[in-house]
């Protein structure tokens, strides 16, 4: 479970932990993880998951404690830079695709060979409604994001014969503090108030709301249990149908 120490990630990782799994945080942030009660079937490391050497070593030592993985849930995602394409520096560019899509790579390359001693396996890739519909002033974060789905079905091909299932989530605006930095930034960038941004996302959707963590969790326990044992390459939308993402008007 990457990025699973605070935001979608804490929710999904501690439903996984209620319903008897073993679950193997990881997450950039000491804080975050010093949150975590840590006990034998919840255990915390501290890794980046764009460093491959410590997604490496991370993997090594799953696999010498518990011999297989089953879940693997790529959550680790960064908002990047707000900002019209010919003003996204290069450094912001490389920095969200590092973790946003070589992550997910990295994480998915080491685990795989643990996925495959289970006799059934899930992944779980964290994309977003962004994939779908493209994302005015997010350049870096909807490539990765669209990249994902892009994964998500091929790797869905090369490993369905070893019975490992692999879907996209694409959530919506979730309610949390990660939703509303990126309005806040938003509304900087275009010159408006923030509530203005938050009733123009809100309308963007058909169901006019935004999603709550627990309603991810719920949609990743349900892929990862036997009641998803034939669902594989989606990407699926937690968005209450995201009509739009298309700027102020
Ligand atoms: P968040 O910003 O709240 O971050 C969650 C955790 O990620 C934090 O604990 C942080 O320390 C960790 N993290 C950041 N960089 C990391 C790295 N390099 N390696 C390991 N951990 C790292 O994020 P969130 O809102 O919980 O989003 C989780 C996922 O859902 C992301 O992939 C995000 O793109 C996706 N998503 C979020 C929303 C939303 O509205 N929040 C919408 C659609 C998709």
């Amino acid at each position: 479970m990457t990025a699973g120490a605070s935001g979608i990630g804490r929710v999904i990782a501690d439903q996984l932990y209620d319903q008897g799994a073993t679950v193997y945080i990881c997450d950039i942030s000491p804080d975050a993880l010093g949150a975590v009660s840590e006990d034998e079937r919840m255990r915390c490391h501290q890794v980046d998951v764009s460093d491959v050497v410590q997604v490496a070593k991370l993997l090594e030592t799953i696999e010498k404690e518990q011999g297989r993985l089953d879940i693997l849930i790529n959550n680790a995602g960064i908002a990047g830079p707000t900002a019209g394409v010919e003003d996204v520096s290069v450094e912001d560019w490389r920095a969200t695709l590092a973790v946003d899509l070589d992550g997910v790579f990295y994480v998915t390359k080491y685990a795989t060979p643990l996925l495959k001693k289970s006799t059934s396996s899930a992944i779980v890739n964290m994309s977003s409604n962004a994939a779908f519909s493209g994302c005015p002033l997010r350049s870096p974060y909807s490539a990765a994001k669209w990249a994902i789905v892009g994964l998500t079905k091929t790797w869905a091909m090369e490993l369905g014969g070893d019975q490992i299932r692999v879907n996209a989530l694409c959530p919506g605006s979730v309610e949390g503090a990660r939703i509303d930095r990126v309005m806040a930034n938003d509304a900087k960038e275009r010159g408006v108030d923030q509530a203005e941004i938050r009733r123009i996302y809100e309308s963007q959707s058909s169901l006019k709301r935004f999603v709550e963590a627990k309603d991810i969790a719920s949609m990743v326990l349900f892929l990862v249990s036997d009641s998803g044992r034939y669902i594989s390459g989606q990407a699926i939308g937690i968005d209450g149908h995201t009509e739009s993402l298309a700027s102020l008007s």
